[in-house]
């Protein structure tokens, strides 16, 4: 790829676009189009397939999604390169990329989301190039500095995703998850910023903001949100500083919000350091009236005498167990013993990443308690939660349950 080339981006997600953007721009390419799904990309190529060198195709979209645009592209006889971008797991990206090929298209690489540089890097192989240029590139719009910036500019904003008791399908609470607002690439996803945070540090300053913006929604939230828990992502950076439950209650505390309201979860790797300041540490939580959750679970070393040290009340099993427990008999023996062990350990348990109603059925069938994922509502804005628990009647009665912000 070269910086004459025309790329056309197609992802109903923005977020993909902008990490796309910022990429593709590093590399001084800037004959960059995109589309939202295959119809709108197929209505901008109607005009310029010949000058179209690459297309980067997201699978799942709405109106029409990756594979019904693949076979539309063969038809036009499309020559240039094709790589295609997906949530889905590997075995997928492969069927789309041998079916592309029966179509006689130039199938250039796969790549799974998230999306990051380094990813891209590889696909690309284009580093170099890079090193050669004096304009913007990723790694400047990604650097330490420029997020940093970002926190002091106050860019850093959570975006909500609704947790779901399964017993009575209502709404409970939501998760924060933070998003970069940045003035000139729009939302970019944890996973462009997270890895340079936690690196340098700035991940702390990051999720104290998100506390700060989740305890002022919580705030003015009034009713709808005075039931629900909104669970909070705590860098395992910070379970080991002693004066966190004092930084966080006196931040509660001053906006009137009630410690009940909120959950802190802290990724299973994070305990794997554990020590006499960390047991000290999340009992203080756990006392001062904070939920407290194990994230990812599944993906960390935890053993049960190291969970049984810390005053946890619920589980979150990771989604790619949660995704793969129809078709992996790992995945699935994985689930079930976390299951065992959060009962045996009294926590409620939490299926992270359910995105199709047959994984809907299987944790339900499992006494899962409570689910969050895509088939249920992606992250959205506060606005958006705010309309949601204000009126949760007219999401549940959409049969799809799916009140898709396209927003994350
Ligand atoms: P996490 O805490 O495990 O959050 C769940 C992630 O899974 C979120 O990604 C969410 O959007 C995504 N997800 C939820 N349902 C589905 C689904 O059905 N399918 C798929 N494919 N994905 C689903 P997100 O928002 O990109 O966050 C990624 C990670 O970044 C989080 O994982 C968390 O570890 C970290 N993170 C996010 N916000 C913060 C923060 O404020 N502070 C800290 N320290 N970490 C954060
Ligand atoms: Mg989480
Ligand atoms: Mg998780």
């Amino acid at each position: 790829m070269n910086e004459n080339h025309n790329v056309l981006l197609i992802d109903d997600d923005p977020t993909q676009i902008a990490i796309l953007t910022a990429y593709l721009s590093s590399l001084r390419i800037s004959k960059i189009t995109s589309a939202s799904d295959g119809q709108k990309a197929l209505d901008l190529l109607a005009s310029s397939v010949h000058e179209t060198d690459v297309i980067f195709t997201d699978l799942r979209m709405p109106n029409m999604d990756g594979y019904v645009f693949l076979k539309h592209l063969g038809d036009l006889g499309f020559k240039g390169q094709i790589i295609i971008i997906s949530g889905h797991e590997h075995v997928l990206l492969e069927s789309a990329a041998s079916l592309g090929k029966m179509y006689g298209l130039n199938i250039a690489g796969q790549i799974r989301k998230p999306l990051t540089k380094q990813a891209l890097d590889r696909l690309l192989a284009t580093r170099k190039e890079d090193t050669n240029h004096n304009g913007p590139r990723s790694s400047d719009v990604m650097s330490s500095e420029a997020i940093l910036n970002g926190i002091a500019n106050d860019e850093f904003i959570p975006f909500y995703q609704p947790k779901v008791d399964l017993l009575s399908g209502k709404i409970v609470g939501a998760e924060a998850l933070a998003r970069w607002q940045h003035p000139e690439l729009g939302l970019i996803s944890p996973a462009a910023f997270i890895p340079i945070a936690e690196a340098d540090g700035s991940i702390q300053a990051i999720s104290i903001k998100i506390f700060d913006h989740l305890v002022n929604d919580l705030a003015q939230g009034g009713a709808a949100w005075k039931d629900k828990k909104i669970a909070f992502n705590l860098p395992p950076q910070m379970i080991r500083d002693e004066t966190l439950p004092e930084t966080l209650i006196s931040r509660l505390n001053k906006a009137g919000v009630s410690s009940k309201n909120i959950c802190i979860e802290i990724t299973e790797n994070g305990f794997i350091d554990f020590d006499h300041i960390t047991v000290e540490v999340l009992s203080r939580l756990r006392i001062m009236g904070f939920d407290l959750s194990i994230d990812d679970f599944g993906t960390g070393a935890a053993s049960i005498a190291n969970l049984k040290m810390f005053p946890y009340t619920e589980l979150k099993i990771d989604q790619s167990f949660i995704g793969n427990v129809l078709t992996d008999a790992f995945s699935a023996e994985t689930v079930r013993t976390s299951i065992s062990l959060a009962r045996q350990l009294g926590l409620r348990i939490v299926a992270e990443g359910i995105e199709t109603h047959d994984v809907l059925q299987y944790v339900k069938s499992r006494g899962i308690d409570q689910a969050q994922g895509y088939l249920f509502a992606k992250p959205m804005p506060v606005a958006d939660v705010n309309e949601l628990f204000a009126n949760p009647m007219g999401w549940m009665s959409n049969p799809t349950y799916a009140r898709q912000s396209n927003a994350a």
